[in-house]
């Protein structure tokens, strides 16, 4: 029969932060066997080496003690919950005593009976990971920070640009051009002393994911892009970590809460991404300032139920929200036995690479591609060579600046139509910073046009070296 064992919070930290698992058994034994198998950790925490309980740990079928029943033999008959409950004796794990000023910060959270100042001191020993710090991460760092989670890791490469501040909050104009992970770090300790902000510049990758993760006790997604969502879904699978999921994309968001319980992974829901290019990103589809806030909102919230170990977790719910309609509708979504990570016979047991996973060829974009730094397109159109300079940027931006002599194909329509172009002439192509011009080089490329060029940094380089009069955006 199925059984729920339910796990104490000291030995949470075995369980993924798991508060109760179901298994099938007849026996307390087997149940207790049932969740050691799931959570080997757990194992030496209430057996011995002889295979019996540890002095220290008593449990309880419903409210009677097995000790006064059939010991471990126990059958678990009409049984509704086995219960351990181990001696707690405060010493290295006691939680953290708040100080009079996180006291008063904290007051709304303590005089909520189901956080009290428990709650709160576990908010306090919680170390959290957030991967990403774009439209979902702002929102995340934020709340977490200020509810007083007080480890918070933020993971990201990126620099801040003017077009992120319409919806990533925490930062301000005075951080463009500055590392995301750093800016972070420095306005979330502002918000908050009382907490260590770890931050890692750098993007997560196969690499760094394990040795990141293992050191948080869960994580959030906030990221943007499929190879990274697969990463941290699949580095939280094998580290036994619960992995919050949010997504958003135009007008729409999801969430839910991976890897929890008996509850599914991303690769039960998706186990495949879809091909690239299908799915647009949110640079290339935009996305309603406002609408990350209600998808982190929901993300921590479950993070700080999930740590306070109260309420009903998302795990087995996805939430679909839709900004234009203002819906919320809720569907199931269960573990795949089958799941090539969390089933019953995993065939992924370690990190793989995503990119390659996902289809993108990552280093192709960037490594073959040959660049022309502003001196050097400079040089060339001096000497008049006859070459086709091609800005790919939006009407909008090449109103407001573009460099003499250019032609403009928006990227948009190079990716779909790729219209023909001289062959016999060397093309280089520019946009604002170089990333969206690498794209329509590489596809210029794949078709065969063997003298292509990216202007390097873009008509924001350009302007720094070669023309400052032209205005900036
Ligand atoms: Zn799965």
């Amino acid at each position: 029969m199925k059984i729920k064992v339910r796990i104490p919070s000291p030995l949470r930290r075995f369980t993924g932060h798991n508060n109760q698992v179901e298994v099938e058994a007849g026996t307390v034994n087997q149940a207790l066997h049932r969740v050691v198998e799931k959570y080997p950790d757990l194992g030496k925490q209430i057996f011995d080496e002889t295979d019996s309980l540890r002095n220290f740990v008593k449990v309880f079928l419903d409210q009677q003690d097995i000790g006064s029943l059939s010991g471990l033999e126990t059958p678990l008959d009409k049984a509704n919950e086995i219960r351990i409950v181990p001696a707690i004796a405060g010493g290295e794990d006691a939680p953290p005593r708040l100080t009079p000023s996180e006291l008063s910060r904290y007051s709304r959270h303590i005089m909520l009976p189901e956080i009290g100042m428990e709650g709160q001191q576990k908010l306090k020993s919680a170390r959290v990971l957030v991967v990403g710090a774009g439209g979902l991460g702002s929102p995340l760092c934020l709340y977490l920070a200020a509810a007083g989670v007080g480890t918070i890791g933020v993971v990201d490469h990126d620099l801040v640009e003017d077009s992120n501040l319409q919806r990533q909050v925490l930062f301000t104009v005075q951080d463009i051009g500055q590392s995301k992970a750093v800016c972070a770090a420095e306005h979330l300790q502002q918000l908050n002393p009382h907490i260590r902000i770890e931050s890692f510049e750098t993007a997560l990758t196969s690499e760094n994911a394990l040795e990141i993760i293992r050191h948080f006790d869960l994580v959030i997604d906030g990221t943007d892009n499929f190879p990274t969502r697969y990463l941290v879904n699949d580095a939280c699978v094998l580290l036994k970590k619960p992995n919050i999921y949010g997504s958003i994309f135009r007008f729409e968001g999801q969430a839910t809460l991976f890897n929890h319980g008996d509850g599914p992974c991303y690769r039960c829901m998706y186990p495949e991404p879809p091909p690239p290019g299908l799915v647009p990103s949110c640079a290339e589809g935009g996305v309603l300032g406002i609408l990350p806030a209600m998808i982190a909102s929901i993300q921590c919230t479950e993070a700080i139920k999930i740590i306070a170990g109260i309420g009903e977790t998302l795990s087995g719910r996805l939430i679909l929200y839709d900004a234009l309609a203002m819906s919320f509708h809720e569907v199931a979504i269960r573990r795949d036995p089958h799941c090539c990570l969390c089933g019953d016979n995993p065939t992924v047991t370690e990190l793989v690479d995503y990119h390659q996973f996902c289809g993108i060829n990552a280093n192709a974009a960037s490594d073959n591609i040959e660049e022309l730094s502003p001196e050097q397109l400079k040089q060339r159109l001096d000497t008049q060579e006859n070459l086709l300079l091609i800005d790919v940027r939006e009407l909008y931006e090449r109103e407001i600046c573009a460099i003499d002599g250019s032609e403009h194909i928006p990227l948009g329509i190079i990716l779909e139509d790729s219209p023909e172009l001289a062959k016999n002439q060397p093309l280089v192509f520019y946009c604002k910073s170089g990333v969206r011009s690498a794209q329509a080089c590489t596809r210029y490329e794949q078709l065969g046009y063997e003298a292509v060029f990216n202007l390097k940094g873009g008509i924001l380089a350009w302007a720094d070296v070669i023309d400052p009069e032209l205005a900036k955006y």
